[in-house]
C-alpha cells in the first residue's frame, strides 16, 4: 500500500539538515534531489541505474528532512518503498551486504564474534578492528560485554533489585521489555539498567518469550516481506502476554521500528492489533516521564559534565527531545548540554557502517570533533547503535569521554544514592 504523504513543492527547506548533502554538496544526494530521482524513474523518465542507485541508497534514513519539511513530506516511507528495488539490482554486493547484516541480527553469531573479539583484546590486539569500518559495529570493549552475559547482567533475571524498589508516582504499571536482538548482545547493561529503573519506580516488568528482531534492518535494506514476517512474529509473541500496560523500549531505532507496526502491517489480517500494539509502545526515556520517576537523593557527580546527543530515531521518528533529557537531569543534577549538530545524523544508521563505511566514518568524526571541543565527561545517547558508532569515533579520534544510555545514568545515579 503506497503512503507517502503530502507531495513535494521542491522548496529545498530540507537540504541542509540532511547529512548527505552536508557531506556531499549535490543535490542529487538530498532529500529534494532523491525525490526529483525517484519521481523521474516513476514517470519512466529515468532509469534505476547505477548512478541513481546510489545516490538513493546513501540515504540514511535519518528523517531529518522529514522534521524539517513544512508540506509534510512522508520522506522515509517514500524511500522504504523504494528499497526492494535498489535491494533487487544490487547483485553480489547485495547477497554480501545482507549475508553481513544476517551475522549482527543473530545473537549466536554476535556472541561468537564479542567472544573473538574479546581474546583479540587480551592479546592486545582489540584496536585492530578499529580500522576495520565494518567490525565499527562492536563495542569498545567486547570483553565488558562478554563479562556481562556470563555474569547474569541479563534482564530476564527479573527479581533483581525487587527489594529496594520505590513506590511508584501513580499506580502501579506492569510492562514488558522489548529487548531487541544486536543491541542487547552488544550491550546488555543497557537493558539490564533499563530494568533496574523500572523496578525502583514500582513498576513490574514482564518477561516475553518468543520475541525477537524488530525488522527495522529488513526494512531499510529492502526485504519488506522479511520485516513483515518478523513484525509478525512479535504480534504472536505480544499477543501471549496478558494485561500490560506498556511495551518499553531502549533502542530508540526499534521503538521506532515497532510503533509504525501499525503502518507496516495496515490492510492485513492483524492490521487492529499491530494498531492497538504500536499504540502501548514507548521508549524508555518518555515512559518515565510519562508516568513519573524517583528522582535519585544523590546526583550523580562523576557522570558529568554530560553531553546530550539526539537518536535521529527518538528526534526525527518520534519527535522526543525532552524526555531523555529530564532523565540526563535527574540523575546528574543538572540538564545536559548539547552535543551540537543534534539533529544531524552520527553515521550509525543501521547498517550504514557495512553499506557506506566512508560516509559513515566522516559522520561519526564530526561528532568526536564536538565532544573534543565541548569536552564532556559522558555522552549521553538513547540508542544502541549511535552509541557504537560514538564510541568508535571518539576512541579514533582519542577522546575520552565514556558514552551512556540515559537511562544508565539514571540507573547508577539510584545505585549511588542506595549505597
Ligand atoms: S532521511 Fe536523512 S539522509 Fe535521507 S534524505 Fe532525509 S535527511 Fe537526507
Ligand atoms: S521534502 Fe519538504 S522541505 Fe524538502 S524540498 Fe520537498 S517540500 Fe521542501
Amino acid at each position: 500500500m503506497s503512503d507517502v504523504g503530502l507531495p513535494c513543492v521542491h522548496c529545498g527547506l530540507c537540504l541542509d539538515t540532511c547529512p548527505t548533502y552536508r557531506l556531499l554538496g549535490t543535490e542529487a544526494d538530498s532529500p529534494r534531489g532523491r525525490i526529483y530521482i525517484m519521481e523521474a524513474i516513476d514517470r519512466g523518465e529515468l532509469e534505476l541505474d547505477a548512478q541513481a542507485a546510489t545516490h538513493l541508497s546513501r540515504c540514511l534514513g535519518c528523517l531529518a528532512c522529514e522534521t524539517a519539511c513544512p508540506s509534510g513530506v512522508s520522506f522515509g516511507r517514500r524511500i522504504d518503498e523504494y528499497r526492494p528495488k535498489l535491494a533487487a539490482r544490487n547483485g553480489a554486493e547485495g547477497i554480501w551486504k545482507n549475508a553481513a547484516q544476517s551475522v549482527y541480527t543473530n545473537p549466536t553469531l554476535v556472541d561468537a564474534g564479542l567472544r573473538g573479539t574479546a581474546i583479540l583484546e587480551r592479546l592486545g590486539f582489540g584496536d585492530l578492528r578499529r580500522h576495520v569500518p565494518g567490525l565499527g559495529l562492536l563495542p569498545s570493549s567486547a570483553t565488558a560485554a562478554v563479562t556481562a552475559h556470563d555474569h547474569g547482567c541479563d534482564w530476564t533475571v527479573t527479581p533483581l533489585h525487587r527489594s529496594r524498589t520505590h513506590q511508584p508516582l501513580r499506580a502501579r504499571l506492569r510492562v514488558a521489555l522489548l529487548a531487541g536482538c544486536v543491541g542487547d548482545q552488544m550491550m546488555p547493561q543497557i537493558n539490564r539498567d533499563t530494568v533496574e529503573v523500572l523496578q525502583r519506580n514500582g513498576i513490574e516488568v514482564v518477561e516475553m518469550p518468543g520475541q525477537g528482531c524488530c525488522g527495522a534492518l529488513a526494512l531499510h535494506s529492502g526485504r519488506r516481506d522479511e520485516a513483515v514476517m518478523l513484525a509478525r512474529a512479535n504480534l504472536e509473541a505480544f499477543a501471549r502476554i496478558n494485561d500490560v500496560d506498556a511495551f518499553v523500549s531502549s533502542a530508540a531505532g526499534c521503538g521506532a521500528m515497532v510503533r509504525d507496526y501499525a503502518h507496516l502491517l495496515a490492510g492485513t489480517d492483524v492490521e487492529e492489533e499491530a494498531q492497538a500494539f504500536s499504540a502501548l509502545c514507548r521508549d524508555i526515556c518518555e515512559l518515565l516521564v510519562e508516568v513519573g520517576f524517583v528522582a535519585p537523593s544523590k546526583p550523580l557527580i562523576a557522570a558529568g559534565p554530560v553531553a546530550y546527543h539526539d537518536a535521529c530515531h527518538l528526534l526525527h521518528a518520534r519527535g522526543i527531545a525532552a524526555a531523555p533529557r529530564k532523565v540526563c537531569e535527574a540523575a546528574t543534577g543538572a540538564p545536559p548540554i548539547d552535543l551540537g549538530e543534534n539533529s544531524l545524523c552520527c553515521g550509525s544508521a543501521g547498517s550504514y557502517n557495512l553499506d557506506h563505511p566512508h560516509l559513515a566514518e566522516q559522520l561519526g568524526r564530526r561528532k568526536a570533533s564536538l565532544a573534543k571541543e565541548k569536552s564532556p565527561t559522558t555522552v549521553a545517547v538513547g540508542n544502541v547503535g549511535c552509541m557504537l558508532q560514538i564510541e568508535r569515533a571518539l576512541a579514533l579520534q582519542g577522546v575520552s569521554a565514556a558514552v551512556r544510555h540515559p537511562v544508565q545514568l539514571l540507573a547508577a545515579a539510584y545505585r549511588q544514592s542506595a549505597a
